[in-house]
């Protein structure tokens, strides 16, 4: 079969790979109908992700068709058509039935060396480092699926893939970040990164009656659909982050802050107000953990950080003491896409939302080396790739 594999930092190849075949009995090979690039997977693009081998088949968003099954899976049968969430889950651990789907104790097959980067292992993912498992991505024509009598979600045949596929990660991802936010009506929230996770997020906090949310971004093409479903806007370059958000709340500043961007933040040219002054007092070496940063000054004492944004190694220099002396909440983690997943299915039914409007480009999976560059590089007004295996 066809497949995109990681050779190393910005080289992705679309290669002829074996086909999967079932190994444990409650597997089940997929047959991929659409796949997507998320921003998980330009961290390992970049070269930002640590347990990467070559040769590893990439993707985590994928959905089809279940072509096979293996004799102890009594959930799917051959036909059925799936969205597979990026997690995977034994269904069976104490962590899985407290609906902690992420942080499963028996699916990552490399538990030692996540208990060893991150102190505790944590759930298996698809197409992403071996630090969670190494399993082969979906962004091939054929997926093998472990404990796939967990976590696959069966979608109707009236939808379109479009607007399903992001049911396996992104859609509950922005979701998740709202949701643990705990929305007041009053609350102003704050969504840096307007990305696909950050459109999401933005449309969760508004479904989740938030009083107005801001889009901080760029890139201007994102901060138009963000403001499309209502959200004010800030961009990064051409206005201070800081002064806006406190403008907009009577010099407070929100009570929740959403970390829509993760490793890859983009620093602004002039760094300004405090966030400046305690960079030059504190010394900052490594700029990557930035979005971070600006949240913690941003945001009103007593509130929220909701950090949907993937970290991986060691962030560095955080201003601990600001979070401290604020009284500030953290939540963060792999989106426990279990949690959401039939909720937002029905929404997405009763015609609540579409998430189908992040999609900017469709290709053939051939073409998808060509698409991390430019999903990277947001370019050509690129916000979603769906890649189509098989065309
Ligand atoms: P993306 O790269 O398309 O979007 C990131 C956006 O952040 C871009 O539009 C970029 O311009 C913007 N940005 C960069 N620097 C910024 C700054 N300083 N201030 C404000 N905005 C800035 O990625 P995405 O697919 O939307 O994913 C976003 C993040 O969510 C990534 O870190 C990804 O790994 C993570 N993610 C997490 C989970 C989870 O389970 N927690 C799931 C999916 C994605
Ligand atoms: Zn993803
Ligand atoms: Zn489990």
């Amino acid at each position: 079969m066809k497949a995109l594999c990681w050779h190393g930092k910005k080289d992705v190849r679309c290669e002829t790979v074996a086909d999967p075949r079932i190994e444990e009995p409650r597997d089940a090979i997929v047959k991929v109908t659409s796949c997507a690039i998320c921003g998980s997977d330009l961290h390992l693009f970049d070269g930002f992700m640590p347990g990467m081998r070559e040769g590893d088949i990439l993707g985590h968003e994928f959905m089809g068709e279940v072509v096979e099954v293996g004799p102890g899976n009594k959930k799917l049968e051959v036909g059925d058509r799936v969205v597979v969430p990026f997690t995977i889950c034994c269904g069976e651990c104490d962590q899985c039935r407290r609906g902690n789907w992420s942080v499963c104790e028996r699916s990552n097959r490399n538990k030692s060396l996540a208990e060893k980067v991150f102190g505790h292992t944590t759930a298996g993912l698809f197409g992403y480092t071996h630090l969670t498992g190494g399993y082969p991505g979906g962004q091939a024509e054929y997926v093998r699926v472990p404990y796939a009598d967990v976590a696959p979600v069966k979608v109707p045949a009236g939808l379109t893939d479009e607007q399903v596929l992001f049911l396996g990660d992104i859609l509950p991802t922005g979701w998740q970040a709202a949701v643990q936010c705990e929305i007041e009506p009053t609350d102003t929230v704050a969504v840096w990164g307007a990305g696909p996770v950050g459109q999401f997020a933005v449309r969760s906090a508004l479904m989740l009656g938030a009083r107005q949310v801001v889009a901080i971004d760029r890139l201007p093409d994102r901060l138009s659909m963000a403001a499309a479903c209502g959200a004010l806007t800030i961009n990064f370059e051409e206005e201070s982050v800081l002064e806006r958000l406190a403008e907009l709340t009577g010099g407070k500043g929100p009570e929740k802050c959403i970390d829509a961007v993760g490793l890859e933040a983009h620093v602004p040219r002039s760094l300004d107000s405090l966030y400046d002054r305690a960079k030059q007092a504190l010394m900052w070496e490594s700029d990557r953990a930035h979005v971070l940063r600006e949240m913690i000054y941003a945001c009103r004492p007593a509130g929220i950080l909701s950090i949907p944004g993937v970290y991986g190694g060691v962030v560095d220099k955080i201003p601990f003491g600001a979070v401290m002396n604020k009284g500030l909440t953290i939540r963060t983690g792999q989106t426990h896409v279990n949690r959401w997943a039939e909720d937002l299915l029905r929404r997405i039914e009763e015609e609540q939302i579409d998430p189908s409007f992040v999609v900017t480009h469709t290709v053939a999976l051939e073409d998808g080396p060509q698409m991390y560059e430019t999903f990277r590089d947001k370019h050509d007004g690129c916000i979603k790739v769906v890649l189509k295996p098989g065309v």
